[in-house]
């Protein structure tokens, strides 16, 4: 069977891809290469797990690919990227949505349901950087290096980050969207733009949860996310807080939960009602883990035992009170066993911190392919790969099968035939 044949048309059958990537613009007045193209041959691309622009232009001169895009002739790396800059953002963001929704209703998220609710949770990514402005929309920071000479200088570092909203869950994890943190601003701020827009797209009840680390736990960003309608669950660390030390007072006389996930030991405690900075949040409670477990290691040729052990502690607002504290260990922890699954897939194999062109619009389209190329590929690699659910083969030989496929292309159909 050839694997790019079954994932285009399973996306066919599924998302109806073809034709909702028909619909996304760009500003050109007079293309000489069709959108659709240009934009199929990016997805594909970052399906394919592609470095660069300059090696799609290569990849675009194979005769499987000109076969999937319709096209007789290679695409340029300079085309891709002057498309890339015009492109219409909301379409893409549309696109990744849609094909979010179909998910949810085929209920491939009912897994990563925790006591029935869906949790996105918020990070934070830093990307790009360099010594030298690439675009208006660079950020930029002060650092310390060593010079040639071996004295520390200072000089100033660029870069980009970007707030991405995720689900993670046992089989399939998936981006919702990203916002790109703007010069200067505070990524909360971004974050709640990005909740704001997520709202509008996918409705107040697409999700019922947020969750995120301890720099969103301030009383202003907390109570924005309440007004949209969400629960939040957010790390806990400031020690300089007044329910840091509350909590940490009652914490000693709460009573205790002993409970086991994987390899882990967990004590669990939960303190109610205690007021935070922000009398306008109300009563909140505070859930703290500890946890133990032991790790094999390789040390000097043998094989040792070592004892690990970590310390959590999660603000809880008034909208999840029904979830007991085990359910609030999973929220907080917003993982299924595997470490951020997502951005370590991205970082490793996606290229996600090489820029193929660095333009503040190409960049976000650019991420917006990726992460839409990302879903798409844990979905089929996930739900429609046999060999892949009994563990015959890895992710990333999946995505060898399918650039091979390439190979055998009178086997390919376009994908705008019919
Ligand atoms: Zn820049």
């Amino acid at each position: 069977m050839n694997r790019l044949r079954q994932f285009w048309h399973a996306t066919k059958k599924v998302f109806d891809l073809p034709r909702r990537l028909r619909g996304v613009r760009d500003g050109r007045a007079d293309p000489q290469i069709p959108t659709f193209a240009v934009s199929a041959t990016l997805l594909l691309g970052a399906v394919l797990r592609k470095p660069s622009f300059l090696q799609l232009q290569f990849e675009s001169a194979r005769r499987g690919w000109q076969r999937l895009i319709a096209q007789a002739a290679a695409i340029t790396d300079d085309r891709l990227a002057y498309v890339a800059e015009r492109y219409r953002l909301e379409d893409w963001r549309a696109l990744l949505v849609q094909t979010n929704q179909v998910l949810k209703r085929n209920k491939a998220f009912e897994a990563a349901k925790i006591h029935g609710l869906l949790v996105v949770a918020l990070d934070a990514n830093e990307q790009f950087n360099s010594r030298c402005r690439c675009c208006p929309e660079c950020s930029q920071r002060r650092v310390k290096v060593k010079n040639r000479q071996g004295q520390i200088e200072e000089v100033t570092e660029y870069y980009h980050r970007f707030v991405c909203a995720q689900l993670n869950g046992p089989t399939l994890s998936v981006v919702l969207d990203l916002e790109p943190i703007r010069p200067g601003e505070e990524e909360a701020a971004a974050a709640l733009r990005l909740l704001g827009r997520m709202r509008r797209l996918y409705g107040p009840r697409f999700f019922d949860a947020v969750t995120v680390d301890a720099w969103y736990a301030t009383g202003p960003f907390l109570k924005a996310v309440q007004r949209l309608g969400w629960g939040v669950v957010a790390v806990l660390k400031q020690e300089r807080y007044e329910i840091y030390q509350e909590a940490t007072a009652l914490m000693t006389q709460a009573s205790s939960i002993t409970w086991q996930w994987e390899d882990r030991q967990i004590e669990l405690r939960e303190v109610q009602d205690l007021p935070f900075t922000d009398p306008v949040l109300g009563l909140l409670r505070v859930v703290q883990a500890e946890e133990r477990w032991s790790e094999r290691r390789q040390q000097g040729g043998q094989k040792i035992t070592v004892n690990q052990e970590s310390f959590w502690r999660w603000l809880v607002t008034g909208e999840l009170e029904a979830i007991p504290v085990q359910g609030i260990w999973r929220i907080g922890h917003r993982r299924w066993g595997i470490e951020n699954h997502v951005f370590n897939e991205l970082t490793q194999h996606y290229h996600l911190e090489h820029c193929p062109h660095h333009h503040p619009v190409a960049i976000v389209a650019w991420l917006l392919i990726l992460m839409l190329a990302f879903n798409l590929f844990e979905w089929f690699a996930r739900l429609h790969s046999q060999l892949l659910r009994v563990g015959m083969i890895t992710l990333a030989e999946l995505a060898r099968q399918l650039d091979r496929a390439l190979e055998r292309h009178e086997e390919l159909e376009p994908l705008w035939s019919g």
